[in-house]
């Protein structure tokens, strides 16, 4: 079965708009093993529906709509696929009423305008919508088409869309899959280490396993490898654990996470659990991310088990004050200087009583650089129950919201690998400034 994607809707021809239903059919479609050959983008438009539906339906015989299906004049998909198969469109009576008891025990006026989205394409199933009010539609086309093609309509309005892929989609292709016809897949989350770095550490995962079952996607200090296993349950199961095995071999402990995509963690949340799991704190003191590291912390849910506070010290007079960085340490180094993160970083876990502190303070840019200490340049210290602490003076390339994401970034990750034992901070290098101290 080859399956193609229509999402209806002038907002997504415009530039403010981004088409993001059709990955979430994509994935469903990519779980249960459907090819997907294309998809498509039209306004709201009988004709350019009508046509679009018909030109897909020529190259697949499973066409997924979404968008389209609510109360007002420009919602036209039902229009549009009914003029396609030649049938009409009608109020599906007995839906009506159901809509209307359900807005009226909500004590609510039913608009007129709504009777349209009890509207039935001549021989569709309706597919119930717990989280709205229009429902989707599934009609066979049996008929003129060879293929016998299966249309569904899917609300726009994202929450309904993933409702009734997991109600009503999923389960019918679930009903058609084949063995082997699908996949399983894996994603490896792998922290601060540049991409070059990754695809060389993984060279002996492609010897081994061929690069076609290999994704590597990037975001700024943070990689993600996609590994997929295919062929019939028995043997992809087992091929995916070795591929996965490998690829933890070549990383080591740069990787973060590895599981399902939709369990996937963001690293703060990571090293949230590594801190949890040692029933110990963190407390922060910044200056160049102007508190994005607190945030980044406190994101995650239930964060209060290990992330103590912090400090927003962006003043010299602050850090000595709040912080205790003495006079002496500010005027020698500077506010951007290893002394200086490392007396933040002190601080913050003695005034907080906390296991751990980290200190960061950085040039983000764009001005404020000089010879000695460039655009991009970051100090980030990490003091613990050792007596030493850990420092990593980074050269950061790209813009001032660059620098500061990725000033939290490697303070999370420079926390993370004195959580690890073993750890000894060599992934870190590639990103160090040229000059100075460098390593952690
Ligand atoms: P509609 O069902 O066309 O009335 O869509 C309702 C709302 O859902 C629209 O106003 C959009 O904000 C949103 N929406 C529609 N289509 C999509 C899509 N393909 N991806 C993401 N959001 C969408
Ligand atoms: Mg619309």
């Amino acid at each position: 079965m080859k399956a193609s994607i229509l999402a209806v809707g002038g907002e997504l021809l415009g530039t403010d708009r981004l088409d993001t239903n059709s990955l979430v059919l994509t994935e469903v479609l990519r779980r249960r093993g459907v090819e997907l050959v294309s998809k498509a983008v039209v306004g709201d438009d009988v004709v350019e529906i009508a046509a679009t539906l018909g030109a897909l339906r020529e190259r697949a015989e499973l066409l997924l709509v979404t968008g389209g299906l609510g109360p007002t004049r420009d919602d036209l998909t039902r229009e549009g696929l009914a003029r396609l198969l030649g049938r009409s469109v009608a109020v599906d009576e007995a839906l009506w009423g159901r809509i209307e008891r359900g807005f009226r025990k909500l004590g609510r006026r039913i608009p007129r305008v709504n009777r349209k989205q009890a509207e039935r394409v001549d021989g569709a199933e309706m597919l119930p919508n717990r989280a709205g009010v229009a429902p989707g539609q599934r009609i066979g086309d049996a008929a003129p088409s060879p293929r016998g093609t299966t249309y569904f309509l899917f609300p726009g309005v994202p929450r309904e869309l993933k409702v009734l892929v997991d109600d009503a989609l999923d389960p019918w292709l679930a009903a058609r899959a084949e063995d082997g016809a699908g996949f399983d897949q894996v994603e490896v989350r792998v922290a601060c280490l540049p991409e070059s770095v990754v695809e060389e550490r993984i060279v002996p995962v492609y010897e081994r396993f061929g690069d076609r079952d290999v994704s590597v996607l990037a975001r700024p200090g943070e990689i993600r490898l996609r590994l997929r296993a295919g062929g019939p349950a028995v043997s992809r199961t087992p091929r995916l654990a070795r591929m996965e095995a490998a690829v933890r071999k070549a990383l080591g402990g740069a990787v973060f996470y590895v599981g399902a995509i939709e369990d996937g963690i963001e690293f703060e949340a990571a090293v949230g659990d590594l801190l949890t799991a040692r029933g110990e704190t963190v407390a922060v003191a910044e200056s160049c991310t102007g508190g994005q590291l607190g945030q980044r912390f406190t994101a995650t849910a239930g964060s209060s088990a290990y992330f103590a506070g912090g400090f927003l010290t962006y003043s010299n007079h602050l850090k000595m004050r709040l912080l205790g960085v003495p006079r002496e340490t500010l005027r020698e180094h500077g506010a951007v200087s290893k002394p200086t993160v490392l007396a933040m970083a002190s601080g913050a876990r003695e005034r907080c009583g906390s296991d751990y502190g980290i200190g960061i303070s950085g040039v983000a840019g764009p001005g404020g650089g000089t010879e000695e200490r460039p655009v991009g340049t970051v100090h980030i210290a990490v003091a613990g129950p050792a007596a030493a602490g850990s420092h990593f003076e980074a050269r950061f390339p790209g813009d001032r919201a660059r620098v500061r994401q990725l000033s939290t970034q490697f303070a999370l990750e420079l926390l993370r690998r004195m959580l690890l034992p073993g750890e000894t901070g060599r992934d870190l290098l590639p990103w160090s400034a040229p000059r100075g101290e460098g390593s952690a």
